[in-house]
């Protein structure tokens, strides 16, 4: 006997015929003994109609007026999810995040969990085999009572936490892709599905933008060491074995990849902007003074890059900002240029960033040395080069982005 998370997202309860196939994924668990708890996400397209409606009543609204909008989709799933396998002959209960409780903190909209309450969910396991279908996405802020959520994609975060709190055995996430790739599929057409990937590993893929799971979720895997997989939820429910291990792709602690290869996988972003500035002043204070009214926006900075200057007068200055907000940084630094101090502003929204990723990275050397070989002999420039302990990321043209990541993908032997 085990206990289990199962979350199901968006596109797998789409519909009620969607739910009527998630609801025999669940009743093969329950069937092989193992205790349930079930977190779903919104039905496919109904967060997006909640939003814009929002939206559409007032650009400008209250973020608690929001967020007890947004929070509706997950309830209307969580209960057609439970009346079906009731339907089925399964003991089941529907729970809303300020039912159990799920308690967040009150950053209405990006609420954060603090404490998910799982003691009345096991003791229905036990006396009653009663399954808990928990809405994703929602909690409640303790202290005023008002309904939050978690962040779009969060559904995944309240399952994790579930998982955490009634010390599940295994989180599955079901999801419309049947685990995590070493590139994007569609890129790469060898690129394979991973059976293991570490916590670390994830964070940074999630970060840069892989969208199988909410960054968020990762963390709180990796802080409670919760053994997640994902997997397809298309698969025939009763074609899998419920004792076995799940197919797809594990995400765990490190300890845990026995052949550890040095790349795992590779990500690119066409979502970022350069930005440099010219001959900007070599003195204390002027990185404040660039990056502080930057954050003071709002926009996340990414990759830096700062030359030692050769006159000890004056250097560039190179950064990366999400391509949406490229005007919007460029009119704050002129705004301050005065301030600043520099010759001039020049900048790149054509750019895209490729990342190589692996936590074999901590222990060879010449991983990136190796890219870099690779890439020249294609005559694909570099412009700017960031690394880290288990990653490094390279600035390129944009158009040279798929050939950049197919020729790092076999480079690393990922093609195999
Ligand atoms: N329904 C929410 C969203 O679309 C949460 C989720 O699906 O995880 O963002
Ligand atoms: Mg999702």
């Amino acid at each position: 006997m085990a206990r289990l998370v199962m979350k199901f997202g968006g596109t797998s309860v789409a519909d009620i015929d969607r739910i009527r196939n998630v609801a025999r994924h669940v009743k093969r668990e329950v069937a092989a003994g193992h205790e349930v708890a079930v977190v779903v996400s919104a039905m496919a397209g109904t967060t997006n109609r909640l939003v814009d409606w929002c939206r559409e009543a007032a650009s400008l609204h209250d973020a608690r007026e929001y967020d007890a909008v947004v929070a509706s989709g997950e309830q209307i799933s969580a209960g057609l999810l439970a009346i079906t396998l009731e339907s089925m002959g399964i003991n089941a209960r529907s729970w809303q995040g300020w039912q159990l409780p799920i308690r967040t903190s009150d950053a209405h909209g990006s609420a954060r969990i603090l404490e998910v309450n799982g003691a009345e969910l096991i003791k229905r396991f036990k006396e009653r085999g009663e399954v808990a279908v928990i809405a994703g996405f929602q909690g409640v802020h303790a202290e005023t009572g008002r309904i939050t959520t978690l962040g779009r994609g969060g559904s995944d975060t309240s399952a994790v936490a579930v998982a955490a709190a009634i010390g599940a055995d295994r989180c599955d996430i079901y999801t419309d892709v049947d685990g995590v790739y070493t590139t994007d599929p569609r890129v790469v057409s060898k690129a394979r599905r991973l059976d293991k990937i570490a916590y670390e590993e994830m964070l940074e893929l999630a970060s840069l933008g892989a969208k199988v799971l909410q960054v968020r979720s990762v963390e709180l895997g990796m802080v409670h060491n919760v053994r997640i997989f994902v997997r397809s939820s298309f698969d025939e429910p009763d074609s899998i074995d419920p004792h076995a291990a799940p197919p797809g792709t594990f995400i765990c602690g490190e300890e845990e990849i026995v052949e550890q290869q040095v790349v795992t996988g590779i990500a690119f972003s066409k979502d970022e902007a350069q930005i440099s500035i010219r001959r900007v002043a070599d003195k204390p204070g002027v990185a404040a003074a660039i990056f502080g009214p930057l954050a003071d926006a709002g926009i996340n900075v990414d990759m830096i890059v700062q030359n030692v200057s050769a006159d000890g007068a004056t250097t560039d200055l190179t950064f990366t900002v999400p391509a949406a907000d490229y005007e919007r940084a460029t009119g704050v630094l002129n705004g301050a240029r005065a301030k600043i101090g520099f010759e001039r502003l020049d900048g790149a929204t054509d750019v895209a960033k490729v990342s190589v990723i692996g936590v074999g990275m901590r222990s060879h050397a010449g991983v990136a040395a190796k890219a870099f070989k690779a890439l020249a002999e294609h005559r694909i420039n570099i412009r700017a080069i960031t690394t880290s302990e288990i990653k490094f990321s390279l600035l390129i043209d944009a158009n040279y982005t798929e050939l950049a990541v197919r020729t790092l993908h076999s480079l690393y032997d990922l093609d195999k």
